[in-house]
This record gives structure tokens, sequence and C-alpha cells, in this order.
């Protein structure tokens, strides 16, 4: 066996076969586990409850007709079924997880640390404000903090992920709108956008039209022009783009739009790239959704709830919804709870997105990332981003196919599927393949705007060693599949607990509730 100077191995290793039979259909202690509709039984419960006799219903006749027919387990049962599940997530703590776009980086402790303290962890969101000072302060802190980065005028807390960022940005651009008794109804999105980008402007009632994008990946500020009628109210656009690329005209795309009346929404979901290089206030932008979950390292998929802040320009910043934060004279800072009082502060808030502030948790550990890196800090970990992002590229791109060699890539490289042209591997193939070597896939078939695509995004928190072990595992895949081994890699992945699952036919006819 060959190692590295950190013990990993850099040779393939055979692997036993493991078609071993179980009496229990376990391998090791890897333990299969139903679904809690498949082992739960109505009439089990983990609590003790008395009998009670005579119960006045107080519920206006809703009174219940049938059992409820929930699965019921014991307290163990009920703590190994979620434990196991999570055993059988991929997790960034268990591994390198390269998806593109989404930027799975370390969650550092601290953060969690500081996060379970009770008076963050504890707070309800029916309490007095008066009893929750502390973290009011800290809402506004890390909002002062969010708005000094973006250089913007304004920041919405409450959205509680980049999706739903973008629906309160694009409504309080709707709101502009109408308040300017303007019924502006087309929303331009670049073909290499995100699908969240065209579904918002669609939920919101938008018109969506496509601008496609110049053969090096980039929007065309040409083909934004001819698009830009009288009918846009806004355009979309990713920054640096989910190529990978910086969007070099982002400046006069902004001036044209707005010479045009119409606003300018980014999507921030790739802040990380440019955290103190590049504020977006400066390029022109309207309004922005921070995914503090990517950028501010707040954990997700699968590891909890995300968060979406929108930063909104001076002209937008009337129309942020309630709650917001402002400051006082003193630079106190308070809720502005109702609309009626917004009003009478002469704002004109669209509505209200959330019921509540946001996802208190996540603001706190995203602080925390902030406070412990410091700016400059901020600023070296996007350095960092890109330096792996490309350091990725340049050890790749003899045996992969970079989609756009020409520019620099930002935290993120692009390939598309030309290496695999008539080996008779497809992107998929080779996406199984990573899982029996222990990594979770990179992000495929995304953007639409190249074939086969392959999006990688290392983030800043592997070493070189990490990287070093991850691109030779890619490079032995890609000479693999180019040496004609195509069956093996059609046949991946073989050693994870399921094999190819049939994912239309889950998405079609989901196992939702197996009675009990
Ligand atoms: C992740 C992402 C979104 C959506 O953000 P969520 O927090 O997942 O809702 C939007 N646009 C881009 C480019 C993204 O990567």
């Amino acid at each position: 066996m060959t190692m590295n100077a950190v013990g990993r191995l850099t040779a393939p290793v055979p692997t036993e076969a493991h078609d071993v039979a179980t009496f229990t259909g376990n391998r090791g202690l890897a333990i299969e586990e139903p679904l809690l509709f498949e082992v739960g039984r109505p009439d089990v419960s983990g609590v003790d409850f008395d009998d009670v006799d005579d119960v006045m219903p107080r519920l206006g006749g809703q009174v219940r007709m049938a059992p409820l027919d929930l699965p019921g387990l014991s307290e163990p049962e009920t703590m190994r079924h979620y434990v196991r599940l999570s055993r059988q997530n991929y997790a960034i703590d268990l591994g390198l997880y390269p998806l593109g776009s989404c930027t799975m980086k370390h969650n550092p402790r601290l953060n969690e640390a500081m996060a379970r303290l009770p008076g963050f962890a504890d707070v309800h969101p029916l309490q007095p404000l008066s009893t929750v000072a502390g973290a009011v302060d800290l809402v506004a802190e890390l909002g002062r903090w969010l708005l000094e980065l973006t250089g913007m005028a304004s920041v919405a807390m409450s959205p509680k992920a980049g999706a739903h960022g973008e629906m309160c940005g694009m409504a309080a651009i709707k709101a502009a709108l109408a308040d300017r008794g303007e019924a502006r109804d087309v929303v331009l999105v670049p073909e290499s956008a995100h699908g969240t980008n065209p579904a918002t402007a669609a939920q919101l009632g938008f018109r969506v039209v496509a601008v496609p994008a110049r053969p090096d990946g980039t929007v065309d500020p040409e083909e934004v022009r001819k698009r830009l009628t009288p009918e846009v109210a806004a355009i979309m656009l990713t920054n640096p783009n989910t190529c990978g690329l910086f969007e070099r005209d982002i400046v006069g795309i902004a001036e044209a739009v707005h010479a045009a009346g119409a606003y300018f929404y980014a999507d921030g979901a790739n802040f990380n790239a440019i955290v103190g290089k590049v504020r977006p206030g400066d390029l022109g932008v309207d309004a922005m959704h921070i995914n503090l979950h990517k950028t501010f390292s707040t954990p997700h998929g699968g590891g909890g709830p995300g968060a979406g802040p929108v930063v909104l320009s001076e002209r937008l910043a009337p129309y942020a919804p309630v709650p917001f934060v402002r400051f006082d004279a003193e630079g106190a800072a308070e809720f502005v709870e109702t609309r009626k009082i917004a009003g009478e502060l002469g704002a004109k808030p669209f509505g209200r997105i959330t019921a509540f502030h946001g996802q208190m948790g996540m603001f706190v550990r995203a602080l925390a990332y902030m406070l412990s890196h410091g700016a400059d800090g901020l600023r070296q970990a996007s350095e960092d981003a890109v330096l792996a992002a490309n350091y990725v590229k340049a050890r790749l791109a003899d045996v992969m196919t970079v989609a756009f060699p020409d520019r620099p890539a930002m935290h993120e490289v692009l390939f598309d599927d030309r290496f695999l042209a008539d080996t008779g591997v497809t992107t998929l193939d080779f996406a199984k393949a990573m899982i029996d070597e222990g990594y979770h896939p990179m992000t495929m078939y995304f953007p639409l705007v190249v074939h086969g695509a392959l999006l990688i995004e290392p983030t800043e928190s592997e070493s070189k060693a990490s990287l070093d072990q991850f691109v030779d595992t890619l490079r032995h895949l890609a000479e693999r599949a180019k040496s004609g081994d195509a069956d093996a890699f059609r046949a991946a992945p073989r050693l994870a607990p399921r094999r190819r699952v049939d994912e239309t036919l889950a998405a079609r006819q989901p196992k939702l509730v197996q009675p009990v």
C-alpha cells in the first residue's frame, strides 16, 4: 500500500466483495433501518399516560373519531431509529463535500457552543422584546456586518433560506414598482441561473425571459440590452455565476438595467468567493440574499435550517418586510414589528414574509463565524476558497475537461463531459463511482449551459493533503473511464447501502405513509 504524508492511501486497494449475505441484512455495524411506519405500532408509546375517564372536550365539537394511527415506539427504539438514519447521512463532518454552488464548508465547533448558550438557545419568539434585548442586539449586529460587507443600505433578516430571500427581495421590487404605479411583469434570468431564480419570479406572477450565455460562460451585456423593454421589472443575476466565473460586465449590465427603469436582483449564494473583496452595493445591486448556511458556515444539507437575509439598496429599503431592525439616535437597535409602526416611520413594508424574526440559532453561528475570523479573516477565507478551486482545476485540467479553461475560476470549477466522450461512461456513472471511493459527488448536470456538467467547490476548509487525495481519486477514475472500464462504472455504486435507485419512480410515486 502506498500512502501520502498524512497516511492516506494513494493507490487503488482491492476491496473485499460485499455480496456477503447476512441473516439480518445488516453489513457489520451498518444497520438497515426501515421506515418509522414499518416498525412502529400504534398501541405502543414511549411515554406512560394515566388513563383519563372524564375529559371535557373544549375543541368546539372537533372530536377525534378514529385512532391517529401514528407509529409508536419506546424511547430507546425512537433514539435508535433516528441515530441509525443519521449514520446514513453524508456530512461535511465525515469528509470532503464538493457540491458546487452549495458551499459545504466546515462548521466551526465554536459556533455550536455559542448557539447553545441558554440566552440564545432558549428564547421564544413570543417573549416580550424587553426580555430578549441581547438577542435583538445580536441580530442587529449581524445585520450591521452584512451591510458593511455588502455596502448596502438595509437588511431584512427574517427570510429562512436563499430561495425565501429571493422571494423577499423580488417582493420588495414588486412593491416598489407598484408604488411607482408601474405594472412591469418581465424578469430577465440568464440561462446558467439556479432553478430557484425563475421559480421565484414565476411564483410572484412575473414572466421569465431567458438571457443566453456567451461562449465564455458569462452574460453578454448586449443580450441583456436587447431584452430591456419597458415591461422589464428586474434582472436576476448570480455573481460569481454558477459556472464559477466572475461576471466581468456586471457594472455595465447594472447601469443598463437601471437606465431602463428596472431593478437588479443579485443571487448571493456564491458570496463566499468575494467576501471582503467586492461589495455588491458598489456593483449596482438593488437586492441580494445571503445564504448564511453557505457563506457564513451555518450547517446545512441535513444539518439544520437555512437563513437567507436580504440586503437592499437605498431605493428598495422602504419596502423591506416587517419585522426589521432599526437603530435609534444612540445606536441602540429595536425591531419594528408592525406595518402600522413602520408606516409611522415613513416605511412602506410589502408585508411579512415569515411569522417571526428568522433563524436565531443560525444568526448566532454566523456572527460567531464573523467575529472569530474578523474582517481580514473573512477576506482570506474567500481567497483560500478561490485558491482551492483553482488548484483542483489546474491538477485535473489534463484528464478532465474544464468547461471554460481561459477564465480564472472563482470558488468553484466547472467541468463538462467531453473527457468521457466515447468511453460509454456518463457524468452520472462517474459520480456513482465516486461514492464507492468514499466521496459525495459534486453537483451534476448543473448548470445547464454545458453538457454533462460536473461542478466542484472544494471550499477553503480543505487542507492541501485532503485536496490531493480528492484530486488523485478523480484522476484515477478519469483514467479508468478512458481505459474502457465502462461496465464497472455502470455497476457503481457497489459498496453503498443502496445501489442505483429508480429516482424517477421515487419522485413520482413516493411511499409516504405505510399504514400501520
Ligand atoms: C443554494 C442556491 C440558491 C437557493 O438557496 P437555498 O438556501 O438552498 O434556498 C439559489 N441560488 C444559488 C446560485 C444557489 O447556489
